[in-house]
């Protein structure tokens, strides 16, 4: 979800964006109010994530599944190979589309547990020579979620925070790569938001196609082409509502807050169980079941029927996932816990 404020102000701009006589739909990607929208736009992102100098932040597109592609097309130099790290379906997808152009030295999986964890890491078993160490940082089926990250010293650590963009403060300075999806946290559909250091740009391989060559991209100031304009002025907005609210140390407080009252009653019910072991769970997405495919089943449908969307977990977990992203009120959350113990009593 997007936050109601957001919405409200891009509804009350939606047919003359600051009296320049044009919706932000159709303005050029060249004209001054577009210019303002994606600088403002990058000014917060390194406001509130505190990314030094350093680092470029590119709006780009193809989601981030585009970006399994072009992280080893452009990292992937010098010795040709990679670690991952395989804590569910999109750390795999994205080894699989490495493996295509290089090594990749699967460092450690969870799939033994169907992704309920995260590995604890050997660093005996990183390779020293490797391009660049992969992680997602926040396994948005699964509900696992890195609360320490893996030490590989001189290796530049790429993560894919898709799911869990802005919802805390990062310690930019400990990665080569952050990217992700805006959709989830950020924006509608459409962007892609990589934050990358300079010294990692400029050595894509030759058959890398121009509009993946972070080169190109961060050359142009993201302007190669046409970026997502639309979604870029609401992510701007996104972010000014972040700041409103005090910042991403803020966020945290928030978002721990909400987790928090589902997880506490998890951990009590006698009927509904979190899926993740605790100390990797997700602050984004809980994903949770009764311990019967029928009740999963009526819960769904009862909870669908009061107005409580989204909540089937991914097939290959099943029973519910809860994603409780940043825009997503405790109001929210305490209301669904509501209704799950009025579900336990009645179906004792
Ligand atoms: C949703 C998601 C993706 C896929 O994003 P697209 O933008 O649809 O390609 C990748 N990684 C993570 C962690 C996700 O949650």
């Amino acid at each position: 979800m997007l936050p109601e404020e957001v919405l409200k102000t891009a509804a009350a701009e939606m047919l003359d964006y600051h009296g320049c006589g044009q919706s932000v739909m159709e303005m050029s990607h060249r004209s001054k109010e577009f210019d303002d929208i994606i600088k403002s736009a990058e000014a917060l992102f390194r406001e509130l994530m505190n990314i030094p100098d350093n680092y470029k932040v590119l709006f780009l597109q193809g989601g981030a599944s585009t970006q399994f592609s072009a992280i080893p097309l452009n990292l992937m130099n010098g010795s040709g190979k990679a670690d991952y790290v395989i804590t569910g379906q999109w750390a795999n997808k994205a080894a699989k589309e490495a493996a295509r152009y290089g090594e990749v030295n699967v460092v450690a999986s969870s799939k033994d547990k169907t992704f309920s964890y995260i590995p604890k890491l050997d660093k005996s078993t990183f390779s020293s020579d490797a391009d660049y160490f992969y992680i997602c940082m926040n396994n948005t089926i699964y509900g696992t979620k890195y609360h320490e990250l893996p030490d590989t010293g001189n290796v530049p650590l790429v993560a894919d925070v898709s799911s869990c963009f802005l919802s805390e403060p990062m310690d930019v300075t400990k990665f080569g790569v952050i990217y992700g999806g805006a959709q989830k946290n950020i924006a509608p559909a459409g962007l892609t938001v990589v934050i990358i250091r300079e010294d990692l740009i400029g050595h894509a391989r030759d058959i890398t196609p121009v509009m993946l060559d972070y080169k190109t991209q961060a050359d142009a100031d993201s302007l190669y082409n046409t970026p997502p304009c639309y979604t870029i002025y609401i992510c701007k907005l996104v972010l000014e509502w972040i700041k409103s609210l005090g910042g991403l140390e803020a966020m945290k407080v928030r978002n721990e807050a909400k987790a928090k009252v589902l997880y506490d009653f998890l951990d009590e019910s006698q009927m509904f169980h979190g899926t993740v072991v605790k100390e990797d769970r997700s602050l984004m997405n809980v994903p949770f079941v009764t311990g019967s495919d029928e009740l999963n089943a009526k819960f769904i449908k009862e909870a669908t029927a009061a107005g409580f969307v989204n909540l089937k977990g991914h097939r290959t977990v099943g029973g519910m996932r809860a994603s409780i992203y940043n825009a997503m009120p405790i109001e929210g959350v305490k209301a669904l816990v509501e209704f799950m113990k009025k579900f336990e009593a009645e179906n004792k």
